[in-house]
């Protein structure tokens, strides 16, 4: 029985170096390519921690677990956890301070926050309704960002808008990849223009929703409503 309870501590112990050396390498290849130093960059982790522990969320600034391309991402794991883990790509974007991308970054850990406000549960079935489901999510998760920069940032709607097609245009760069939608996410078209053309996540945006996913079950359609409604 101590045998096996002291096997388990050295897995965990190995298991937690190997995290951190992988942490560490990881650092100083975005260090060297962004050339500024890992305390720098250490410092701009720090401020966006700080920045969003009002909003009862801890952002942190996790380099594994991502792929290794370009393109901007985040991850808010569990809608119960207070954490929203961010790509090294960002940092790089957050650098130029353009201050578009400024906005770009905020309406991102909006669209988090988002997805931890009581939001439809993710539905893992393929079906349909599924699908439906799941791109509600999303959609109200852009909308609550969007709200969500013009109302603790003070941000114009328009200009929360030219950020997030700033965002678009860098991870989708042509119109194939613009088009192209999953399971979980609607294309990046159908996303701006839900944005653009409804002022809030209302019923109209929700029942446009379901017309282009093919839903027409009008009791299935209102408890979306009900359930995901801004
Ligand atoms: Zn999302």
């Amino acid at each position: 029985m101590c045998i096996k309870i002291i096997i388990i501590c050295l897995v965990l112990v190995c298991f937690w170096y190997y995290l951190f050396l992988k942490k560490k390498k990881e650092l100083k290849r975005i260090s060297v390519e962004l050339n500024i130093s890992v305390e720098q960059i250490n410092k701009i982790c720090e401020s966006i921690l700080q920045e969003f522990k009002k909003y009862d969320a801890r952002v942190i600034c996790n380099w594994g677990g991502f792929d290794t391309t370009e393109t901007l991402n985040v991850c808010s794991r569990l809608r119960f956890s207070k954490r929203i883990d961010i790509k090294s790509t960002w940092i790089k974007k957050l650098l130029d301070k353009k201050e578009y991308w400024e906005i770009a970054f905020l309406h991102t850990i909006g669209h988090e926050l988002g997805h931890k406000d009581k939001e439809p549960i993710f539905s893992i079935l393929h079906t349909k309704k599924g699908r439906f489901r799941n791109w509600v999510r999303e959609c109200r998760a852009d909308f609550y960002g969007l709200q969500f920069v013009q109302k603790e940032y003070a941000f114009t709607r328009n200009e929360v808008l030219k950020a997030i097609e700033l965002k678009i245009d860098y991870n989708a760069p042509d119109e194939y990849a613009k088009q192209k939608s999953d399971f979980i996410h609607p294309n990046w078209n159908l996303r701006f223009q839900l944005l653009s053309d409804y002022r809030n996540f209302n019923q109209d945006a929700i029942r446009y929703i379901a017309k282009e996913v093919g839903i027409t079950d009008e009791k299935y359609i209102k408890k979306m409503i009900r359930t995901a409604e801004l």
